[in-house]
């Protein structure tokens, strides 16, 4: 082959390509996605500007019914506090479940982008913080509201039932146990199959993962007060220091991962907070501790939540503790599963879609999500990964062998138009292909 005929069938190359993706139906780039695009980006910028904390979503929540009301879809709004739940019916079965979050969390932003959050509310605790859409939400709602835009506007594309919800409070993982509460499974049709995604930045904006089965760690929030005897700080014979017997709690605690669960298996134990005492000179008669326990396997789990009570109890034992410590268990989720063979069904769509480089495989996820309570409810699902990740950014990262900011960092800002771009059209081409086009 001359060089002159190997360039023309490069360049050749390179423009069938470009062409394909331009061209591709129902790719990121098509006509119907350009035609929403425009609303969806000015509602990321809204939310995004106007960030509320969980349980708390009530303009959010307003926004998103509004919006799809007037694209036509039954909205009940109030469902488990700031919950709701938009239905277009279709014609006949089934009856598929796209689901969106809509809270923020308590992150001051510094992004410095234009449209960066400068809001700050009362917590539940009473406290002014800061608030930022730092996990993406915002940007799964504007997803979610184009997406329903092309549904409702291509009805002879699909048949079925559409049911949309916004759900509130995923990062205190109870939202959905509140939407489940109030009556979700009663009051409306019952979803035969539920899909989900959650951008980030471990994975290149304009592209997806894909991960059959475990998709996510199951999540234990754990209180822990250890009791001590209050006195002088200059008299420790006097008194019992629960800061001491808490700071060997602490590092007692991290053995349990490192020396009794079996290596290779996955567990997570982290001490998020320590409050204890008021002075230098006092010593306090009780410190608590803020726990959050990660695992795949039920039988890790339970090995570790009963190991961390026998080390907590021991150490209380050992410190010499006026009582038993108080080990309160107030908040968990199970890992989310993703059905396998809607899964691996679903990978072909996508890469129909997106092109097959563009739909990965990462492998399960260390975080949590409370949609595991749908999950549970019966609903056979899949939670994908969506792409967020400038991608020169990233190929930087991992040649430095850094890593982008990631969700919950005050820094996290995903490169918008490719992630959402390619978020509505992954929801697009799944919704039609479970709605029964295909
Ligand atoms: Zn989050
Ligand atoms: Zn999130």
């Amino acid at each position: 082959m001359t060089k002159l005929r190997f360039l023309f069938l490069l360049v050749f190359a390179a423009y069938s390509a470009a062409r394909s993706v331009a061209q591709n139906p129902t790719g990121p780039h098509s006509q119907e996605i350009d035609a929403v695009y425009p609303a969806a980006h000015d509602l990321y910028l809204d939310l995004h500007e106007h960030p509320e904390l969980s349980s708390h979503e009530t303009q959010t929540a307003a926004k998103l019914a509004e919006r799809l009301r007037n694209l036509g879809y039954e909205v009940t709004e109030h469902v488990g506090g700031t919950g709701i739940v938009a239905i277009m019916k279709n014609g006949a079965a089934p009856t598929v479940m796209l689901r969106t979050e809509l809270d923020a969390l308590p992150v001051e932003e510094k992004s410095g982008l234009p449209y960066a959050s400068k809001v700050h509310s009362k917590d539940d605790a009473g406290r002014e913080v800061p608030v930022m859409h730092a996990c993406g939400h915002d940007l799964h709602m504007a997803a979610l509201f184009a997406t329903a835009a092309i549904m409702a506007h291509s009805k002879d594309t699909w048949h079925g039932t559409l049911m949309l919800i916004g759900q509130p409070a995923e990062e205190t993982i109870s939202g959905a146990k509140a939407m489940i509460a109030d009556g979700f499974a009663t009051r409306f049709p019952k979803p035969d199959v539920g899909v989900a995604l959650h951008v980030g930045n471990e994975i290149p904006a304009g592209a997806v993962g894909i991960t059959p089965g475990i998709y996510d760690s199951n999540a234990d929030s754990l209180r822990v007060t250890i009791y001590g005897k209050g006195g002088h700080g200059s008299a420790p014979h006097t008194a019992v220091d629960p800061i001491v017997i808490a700071a060997k709690t602490i590092l007692a605690l991290q053995t349990i991962v490192s020396r009794e669960v079996k290596p290779g298996e996955f567990a997570v134990i982290t001490v998020g907070y320590i409050r204890a005492g008021t002075k230098n000179n006092i010593i306090p008669d009780q410190a608590e501790l803020g726990l959050t326990v990660r695992t795949y396997k039920p039988d890790i789990r339970k090995q570790v939540l009963a190991a961390m009570d026998r080390v907590v109890n021991g150490e209380s034992v050992a410190g010499g503790a006026t009582r038993e410590p108080l080990i309160e268990h107030y908040e968990w989720s199970d890992s989310v599963y993703n059905d396998p063979a809607l899964a691996n069904r679903l990978r072909g769509v996508l890469e129909t879609t997106l092109g097959k480089d563009n739909v990965t495989a990462p492998g399960p996820i260390t975080a949590s999500e409370d949609y595991s309570f749908f999950v549970e409810m019966g609903i056979p699902s899949l939670y994908f990964s969506l792409g967020g990740a400038d991608p020169t950014k990233l190929a930087d990262a991992h040649k430095a062998g850094t890593m982008l900011p990631s969700n919950h960092s005050p820094l996290f800002a995903p490169d918008v138009d490719p992630a959402l771009r390619t978020g509505i059209a992954a929801e697009v081409a799944v919704l039609r292909n479970l709605l029964g086009a295909q």
